[in-house]
């Protein structure tokens, strides 16, 4: 659909052309949002058009996210898409899973299964597609984490020149990892993450590089099909609760916006509520929506959950405004639940990374306050796959697990190997 970009603060509201390569208002500094021009949609035709592609074996067709291309600014671009087949993500029962949350039912909506293992590549598809449009032959970004692995992948498939820069601290191998793998040109500053963002504005501005990080307007509308999705699977049928975990708070924004599209043109009837969920050491929403004062960052955000360890999150005006759209809420909780809550979506089968854990410790507190019921439609977001962090997975089990503080973190549903003597009889006891 045809659409530009306008500045997301209500009392400025500048427009500006898609093609313009532009990360904040050039008025006002305020975020940018894509926003659609015309509104021609029939909305029962295009959901047949949606499900019929499914057994379309078309490239286009096949990607979870430019199946939905029509609620997607690119007019015509993305017939040169680059996509690995991102999208496609299932919705599984989780019994157990359930129960442990103080529900009746609960399903996961499972981003993990993405090409690189993360929901970042469902937003980075169209982020990449944007530098092809635009003509830029190099990308960066600023991460140590998930979008760098998925930035990587994605320029390196389209014949970009990705480029990572890494910020001091702790680094997450197993994605640092994919980024080299990936091919990735990998530059590491002895300064932090504002600092080193600030450094990358200047050097994209003077070499003509695009910057993906997750302000990038472009990514946003790409993670809107997984609520696209995720409601195309339950047959346009909305559930009560939706819960993801808030870091940066891009997908806060972008599952408010999918869910208001979907509303305006009539695929739904009914508006969800979000359930964002924090770490309690890097919560700053969770204390902003506490008080409705002042935005604080927190100068030092902690959490074992690094995709969730952020202080300064960029997108936290536009996830005011969604929550309030979607009369949602938000929770935090601590690195032992964060831990509990990972083993048991692990015993159902499913497993996740740190960061999507949080969802289910986040529900069990909310249906202890009561604020979500028992018998509510639950679908809970988990965001990146199991062997994202397999460090944290073995140090739980093995009791060796230290939360930031250094404190102990009980294996409460900790499953330790046993060594056992080479000998069939010792065995058959043991079993
Ligand atoms: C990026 C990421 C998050 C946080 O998402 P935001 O949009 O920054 O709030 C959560 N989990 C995983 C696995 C991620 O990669």
């Amino acid at each position: 659909m045809l659409a530009e970009l306008a500045c997301f603060e209500q009392k400025c509201h500048a427009t500006f052309p898609l093609t313009e390569a532009i990360y904040n208002c050039t008025h006002c500094g305020g975020l940018l949002e894509v926003r659609f021009t015309e509104a021609r949609i029939d909305q029962e035709l295009l959901g047949k058009l949606w499900r019929e592609r499914r057994t379309s074996n078309r490239m286009l067709d096949q990607s979870g996210v430019w199946r939905y291309r029509e609620l997607l600014p690119f007019d015509g671009f993305e017939q040169r898409a680059v996509s690995l087949r991102e999208g496609n993500t299932p919705l599984l029962d989780a019994p157990r899973a359930a129960e442990y949350g103080g529900l009746d039912r609960l399903t996961f909506k499972h981003q993990g299964y993405n090409p690189t293992g993360s929901f970042k590549d469902n937003g980075m598809t169209c982020g990449v597609t944007q530098a092809l449009r635009l003509g830029r032959k190099r990308v960066a970004c600023v991460s140590t984490g998930n979008t760098s692995a998925s930035m990587a992948a994605y320029a390196s498939a389209a014949g970009l020149d990705p480029i990572v820069f890494i910020p001091r601290g702790n680094i997450s191998y197993g994605k640092l990892a994919q980024a080299l793998e990936y091919g990735a040109r990998t530059l590491q500053i002895d300064a932090n993450f504002d600092q080193i963002l600030a450094l990358v504005r200047v050097l994209a501005e003077r070499a003509g590089i695009y910057l993906l990080n997750s302000i990038n307007p472009f990514r946003i509308e790409g993670q809107k099909t997984i609520i696209f999705e995720m409601l195309d699977q339950r047959d346009w049928n909305p559930p009560d609760w939706i819960v993801l975990p808030g870091g940066n708070l891009g997908n806060t924004s972008a599952f408010g916006k999918a869910l208001r599209e979907l509303l305006q043109f009539g695929f739904i009837h009914k508006m969800p509520r979000l359930a964002v969920i924090q770490a309690e050491g890097a919560a700053p929403f969770y204390e902003f929506m506490q008080t409705r004062g002042e935005f604080r960052s927190v100068r030092e955000p902690r959490t074992l959950a690094t995709a969730i360890r952020i202080g300064d999150p960029v997108s936290w005006p536009k996830a005011l405004y969604e929550l309030t759209e979607s009369n949602g809420v938000v929770e935090k909780v601590s690195e032992q639940e964060i831990a509990d809550a990972k083993a048991i979506i692990g015993r159902c089968g499913i497993g996740c990374e740190p960061a999507s854990a949080a969802t289910l410790a986040g529900m069990r507190k909310l249906t202890h306050s009561s604020v979500i019921r028992r018998d509510a439609d639950v679908v809970a977001v988990l965001t990146g796959n199991v062997l994202k962090d397999p460090d944290y997975i073995y140090q739980y089990h093995t009791g060796q697990l230290k939360d930031p503080e250094g404190r102990l973190i009980e294996p409460r549903f900790g499953n330790q190997p046993v060594v056992v003597p080479n000998d069939p009889d010792a065995i058959s006891k043991l079993l």
